[in-house]
């Protein structure tokens, strides 16, 4: 099937950053692309416009209920100048996955993935050619009916836009600390945690600012029921390796399924490595840490692929791992798909677009 999108070209093209400007999230690219929904109707009037401001009215639903949902995912320029997508269907599917948890209607995914090669495409200059820097992509859906009674709303915007990204790591990869959460929870059985959508996000700031005032990176989220599961790592997934297998939680409803945890699974498993997807308690890790086990762990999502964990604290007790350094397995991860996504290493997986 071929779409067709209207394109209204900018007629004052921006000027690009230098790469000591890029850090995260703060710069746009010329275009955005935007597709409407009503009820009736379905999605339609698929359009590449200059970004800029849309305009809502204040009583549009989002803004008082959060029905939104959301994607992260990047665009690289490989080593052969080519531009690459990395599982982009895969973040697609998990929009539609979003979307049914948020009573949102479902987008076609070939349309969305067409929608975002045409809009890479032409804004294929924004995307930074520095080591290690890349175009970040964010598709999201706002729920935009004007009204105020709490039901799923009749109008939606879904909208990409996209912004030149730096390096995660631009003084090599840093091991974090990190502060286990006791009081404060992300997700909860049967609530929205394996969504991505808005409000897990407002709901874990505090706990990030906590964390932050006691000099910690991110947050360890423990679940919502027993408080003694670990969930995720800030907004990462989470991996430890214990006597030699790596484990990582199952996904249980309250954790995002992650595309870069999802990976890392299969490269584990092509490398012959023991992994486990399982229950994993915060007792557990802290018995290996005693035993001389707990040998290495790392949180992993697009942003930064992976983020080794270089110390714990749990409950006023700080755990270093690993002398604090990054281990063998986080650094063959980071390799191997860093390797993928910037076309050094063959395309084993067939992931790139
Ligand atoms: N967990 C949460 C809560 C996240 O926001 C993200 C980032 N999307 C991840 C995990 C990692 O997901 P991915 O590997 O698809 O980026």
């Amino acid at each position: 099937m071929t779409y067709t999108f209207k394109i209204e070209h900018t007629r004052i093209p921006k000027q690009k950053p230098a790469t000591d400007q890029l850090g995260f999230g703060k710069i746009f690219t010329d275009h955005m692309f935007i597709l409407d929904y009503t009820e009736g109707q379905g999605w339609h009037d698929g359009r590449i416009v200059p970004y800029q401001p849309i305009l809502l009215d204040p009583s549009a639903m989002v803004f008082h209920y959060g029905q939104t949902v959301f994607e992260g995912m990047k665009a690289y320029i490989t080593v052969n100048g080519e531009v690459s997508l990395f599982r982009p269907e895969r973040n697609f599917a998990r929009l539609n996955a979003s979307n049914a948890r948020l009573c949102i209607p479902t987008i076609d995914e070939e349309l969305a993935l067409e929608a975002l090669k045409q809009l890479v495409k032409l804004d294929r200059d924004w995307i930074p050619t520095a080591e290690n820097t890349s175009l970040y992509i964010r598709p999201f859906i706002i729920a935009t009916e004007p009204y105020l009674g709490v039901s799923p709303s009749k109008k939606y915007q879904f909208i990409i836009i996209m912004s030149p990204v730096g390096s995660y790591y631009a003084e090599g990869i840093n091991p974090v600390k990190i502060l286990v959460e006791k009081q404060y929870v992300r997700a909860v059985a049967g609530g929205t945690g394996e969504a991505k959508t808005g409000g897990n996000y407002a709901s874990s700031l505090k706990a990030q600012e906590v964390a932050a005032k006691e000099g910690y990176a991110q947050t360890l989220w423990l679940d919502g029921r027993e408080n003694e599961y670990v969930e995720e790592v800030g907004s990462m997934n989470i991996f430890f390796k214990i006597n030699g297998t790596v484990v990582t939680p199952a996904l249980n409803g309250s954790i995002l399924p992650g595309i870069t945890r999802d990976s890392m699974l299969q490269v584990l498993r092509k490398h012959n490595i023991p992994v486990q997807e399982r229950r994993i308690s915060i007792t557990e890790i802290i018995e290996a840490h005693k035993q001389g086990t707990l040998e290495e762990s790392f949180g992993t999502g697009t942003a930064a692929v992976i983020s080794p964990i270089g110390q714990l604290k749990f409950e006023g007790t700080e755990y270093v791992i690993n002398n604090g350094e990054i281990g063998e397995v986080a650094q063959l991860l980071y390799d191997t798909l860093t390797g993928i996504q910037y076309g050094k290493l063959e395309d084993v997986y067939s992931w790139t677009v």
